[in-house]
């Protein structure tokens, strides 16, 4: 299958429309709920906003914060980097953020995974994704997670460091290692330079010492830093990976994976960025790594393919008014019932900075000088100290789009207090039309409508149907309920 695309608008309309669905559909209600799941399907297309504000609607009385998450936005974060860097496999970096369902699409999509722990491999797993499909990519692991590793088959990890390969030595002498470099960050807003990565020197140390002890080493991998926003970081790496396996090869090390990490933009808008990051990492590529060398390119994206999927509504719960004592200007404080502890974390942890977004009915032109705050009793619970927002009343509800990445995977609900709880959006026209792209000729003579596969990444199994997000019969109608 072959895609070329240029935005998530045209990918929407470069398919082909299916026959009826529109009219099967356009009597029936708004929307569906599939039997035992969170999952809504539209009958179409919608925005997070729209989802949003008619989830609003149909249920008045709940007020619990919670996530829209478009599949559809996973889905083209797919094809987008299927298209854009056909040669490196994407390996989803679980710890940005580990929803079962994102999980799962993005097996059946055919992207493989980057885990960090033996619960992140576990959770991978459970799913039926197989160890061939992971790499174990923290570069500092406990004794007993190696050994699990070792148990279940995951035998592709990171290390940095000396007596990290003598530990895994040990524990797992067939593992294949892929050795991490320290790379230049300084454009990143989440730095790793100064926890991971074997400089040049230390590098071509490990390798002598790998050869030593008779580990193979089969690859070199490098992070640029999340939220890194410049290409040069990744031309430079790659360049980098380049001398390093030369090395290796010269000591005899069959090197064939290269592994260039994550750090790819996430948010919407940032569409430009990536492909500008893409267009260099693919000239870099084929410059130091050409095709005929064989050499397998997989990458680490977390935040790229799940940043701009989730939009978090969140009430107000309470609010106050502040003259203030030198100006007289008068200034609100509001009392959202999602905070730093919960989703907002990103804020602390991210240096995230979310952006509110209101509903039309609160849309007015005047703004004040207003501060944003989580429901915890804790005064460190800020969204917002200071930001110039129209006024709001109790029981509105705020918006904060690109909220997928680094939020709900490191949550809490400190004080007793839920935090946003995801509801998985998807039209039923959209889900048809991926289904069918990523339809195998394999499957297809099968005559099996229900799986999805994408060919072009080298995944080695298949998923059951009933591991799919939503149940067998699809988005048959039997498998709707409707919500309003
Ligand atoms: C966090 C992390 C990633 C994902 O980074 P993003 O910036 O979210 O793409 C990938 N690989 C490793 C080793 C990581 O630690």
């Amino acid at each position: 299958m072959v895609f070329s695309i240029s935005s998530h608008s045209t990918l929407r309309t470069q398919y082909k429309q299916p026959s009826n669905i529109q009219s099967d559909f356009q009597q029936q209600i708004n929307m569906h709920i599939l039997k035992n799941s969170s999952i809504v399907v539209t009958p179409e297309q919608c925005t997070a906003q729209e989802f949003i504000q008619k989830k609003i609607e149909l249920l008045t009385d709940e007020v619990e914060p919670f996530f829209a998450v478009d599949l559809e936005d996973v889905c083209n974060k797919h094809i987008r980097w299927i298209t854009s860097m056909p040669r490196v496999a994407p390996h989803y970096a679980v710890k940005c953020n580990d929803d079962t369902n994102v999980i799962k699409l993005l097996a059946h999509l055919g992207a493989c995974f980057d885990c960090a722990s033996k619960g992140e491999i576990k959770k991978v797993m459970d799913l039926g994704v197989s160890a061939d499909r992971i790499i174990y990519a923290n570069p500092c692991k406990q004794s007993s997670y190696v050994r699990y590793a070792k148990e279940v088959g995951v035998d592709t990890m990171t290390f940095d460091n000396e007596q990290e390969l003598m530990k895994i030595k040990q524990i797992y002498p067939n593992a294949k290692l892929v050795l991490r470099l320290v790379t230049d960050d300084s454009n990143a807003v989440c730095r790793f330079s100064m926890k991971f990565g074997a400089d040049m020197n230390t590098a071509r140390r490990l390798l002598e010492k790998a050869q030593e002890i008779d580990m193979e080493i089969t690859g070199v991998s490098f992070h640029c830093g999340s939220g890194q926003m410049t290409s040069k970081a990744f031309v430079d790496a790659i360049q980098n990976a380049r001398v390093i396996m030369n090395y290796g090869q010269k000591l005899g090390f069959n090197m064939k994976l290269l592994d260039i990490g994550g750090g790819f933009p996430g948010n919407s808008g940032t569409e430009e960025y990536f492909g500008e990051i893409a267009v260099a990492v693919n000239r870099a590529l084929d410059e130091h790594f050409p095709t005929e060398e064989n050499v397998r390119i997989i990458a680490e994206p977390g935040r790229y393919y799940v940043a701009s999927a989730y939009s978090l509504a969140t009430n107000v719960i309470a609010s106050r008014e502040m003259v203030d004592a030198e100006s007289g200007e008068t200034k609100y404080m509001y009392y959202i019932n999602d905070g730093v502890y919960g989703s907002f974390n990103c804020v602390l942890y991210d240096h995230y900075v979310p952006e509110p977004c209101f509903l039309p009915q609160n849309e007015s032109n005047e703004k004040f000088t207003s501060s944003i705050w989580g429901p915890t009793c804790d005064g460190l619970d800020c969204i917002h100290t200071s930001i110039q927002i129209p006024k709001l009343n109790i029981e509105d509800w705020v918006l904060w789009k690109n909220m997928g990445a680094y939020t709900i995977s490191a949550a809490v609900q400190f004080n007793g207090l839920p935090f946003g709880k995801p509801i998985y959006f998807m039209s039923k026209q959209f889900w048809d039309q991926i289904k069918e792209a990523f339809e195998t000729p394999a499957r297809k003579a099968r005559n099996d409508n229900h799986f999805i596969r994408l060919n072009s990444t080298d995944c080695s199994n298949e998923i059951d149907d009933d591991e799919l997000p939503w149940i067998p019969e699809d988005l048959s109608e039997e498998a709707l309920v409707t919500i309003q």
